[in-house]
């Protein structure tokens, strides 16, 4: 996709919706919104919302999620579209995917996601019907063989840190669940936000088809195949399978070179992505694949 696209936000006056929006004008690209018909009685606060998307030069067009001719017409508008739609409006999701098939013009669709990983967690039954209804959505926009980018956000920080702390009354207590260890991860609005519209209009972000190896098959490999051949695929197996870089924490022992030497510029894997690009490196590991 060029560097400026046009993207439209389903759930565009939603509590996520709006971040998005603003990042998508501030990122430079013509905005769309889809939004429900606006009624005589619509609230104030619907109303200044969409105000504020005429002030910030967004196109608002407005049509019911199952008016499948509007779809397709606003859709052969745009090249790229994220939605944002809430929880009860996940499988109204399958009109846009099938009004994005018949467009056919679309480079990269995310659905309403923002949250776990579903493909990879289970919850509660409460929760897990929502997250059934994100995989059903997957499957489908999987199905009509549309470009998509998923955007697991896991915890809004905004969100949960408010409900966790309540920074802004005055309490006197706070309440823990569970041994309060568990880890999280927390990611601000604002930021997925600029993520997912970074993501909708990058042609880097394409789905790579994912081969599962299993961790047996991988252990069968360290014990049959013949030495040497064994060392890197057990050497893949602490790293990637076992994870063991990352299984203990630092003691004031250690020296975490990012926090010795702060004012170095170090390379994120994004950068080095880049670099490849450019002059391609040839490690050893090549010997590995
Ligand atoms: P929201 O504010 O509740 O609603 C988003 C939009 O959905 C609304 O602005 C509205 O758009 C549309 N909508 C609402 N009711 C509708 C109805 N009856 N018919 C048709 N459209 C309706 O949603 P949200 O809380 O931002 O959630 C958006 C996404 O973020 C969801 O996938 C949610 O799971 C996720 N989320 C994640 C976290 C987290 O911590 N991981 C936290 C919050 C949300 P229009 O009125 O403009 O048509």
């Amino acid at each position: 996709m060029a560097s400026k696209s046009k993207i439209l936000v389903f759930g565009a006056s939603g509590y996520l919706g709006k971040y998005i929006v603003k990042a998508s004008i501030s990122q430079g690209h013509p905005t769309y919104a889809y939004v429900r018909p606006i009624k005589p009685d619509a609230s104030p606060s619907k109303l200044q919302v969409l105000k504020e998307f005429e002030s910030l030069g967004i196109t608002v067009f407005q049509g019911e999620l199952n008016d499948h001719e509007k779809l397709v017409s606003v859709i052969k508008q745009v090249d790229g579209v994220i939605s944002a739609l809430a929880v009860p409006q996940y499988m109204d999701q399958l009109n846009i995917i099938k009004a994005i098939e018949e467009a056919g013009n679309i480079k990269r669709f995310i659905p309403s996601e923002f949250g776990n990983e579903v493909d990879r967690v289970r919850g509660l039954p409460p929760f897990d019907a929502l997250l059934e209804n994100k995989r059903k959505i997957r499957r489908a926009t999987e199905e009509a063989g549309i470009p998509f980018t998923y955007v697991s956000a896991n915890s809004l920080a905004a969100y949960f840190v408010d409900y966790l702390l309540h920074p802004n009354e005055k309490r006197q207590e706070i309440v823990v669940y569970g041994t309060g260890e568990a880890k999280v991860v927390l990611n601000y609005e604002e930021d997925v936000a600029a993520y997912t519209v970074k993501a909708v209009t990058d042609p880097k972000v394409s789905q790579l088809k994912r081969v599962h190896v299993p961790e047996e098959e991988i252990v069968k490999l360290t014990e049959t195949l013949p030495y040497p051949d064994n060392i890197p695929v057990a050497v893949l197996h602490n790293i990637f399978v076992k994870g063991d870089q990352m299984s203990f924490e630092l003691t004031d022992k250690d020296l975490e070179a990012s926090k010795l030497y702060p004012d170095y510029k170090y390379t994120s894997v994004d950068e080095f992505l880049d670099i490849c690009l450019v002059n391609p490196p040839k490690p050893k590991l090549a010997a590995f694949a």
